[in-house]
């Protein structure tokens, strides 16, 4: 499939979200680089994309505490956001 098109200012790939995992090399050469449509934070950024956005401030607040620690393979907490801006 290839590398991922938010390569360039993903804060996962350049190694910039704190707590990053001792499997990070893993996770960006699985998604980044490869299989980056069944990452937890392209599915989201696909939403935005998309139009999709938090509702009001709250919703904003929380979402972004939420994307600021989600890695490619959260995928449950992915799909619990996206359920969340699509309501
Ligand atoms: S973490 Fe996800 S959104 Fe970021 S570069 Fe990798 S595949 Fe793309």
């Amino acid at each position: 499939m290839g590398k991922c098109p938010h390569f360039e200012k993903c804060p996962f790939f350049n190694n910039k979200m704190s707590g990053m995992p001792v499997i990070a090399k893993q996770l960006q050469d699985k998604y980044c680089n490869e299989e980056y449509v069944k990452c937890a934070r392209f599915m989201i950024n696909k939403m935005f994309i998309e139009g999709y956005a938090p509702k009001d401030e709250q919703s904003a607040s929380e979402f972004e505490k939420e994307f600021d620690k989600l890695f490619p393979n959260n995928i449950d907490k992915a799909e619990k956001i996206i359920v969340q801006l699509v309501k």
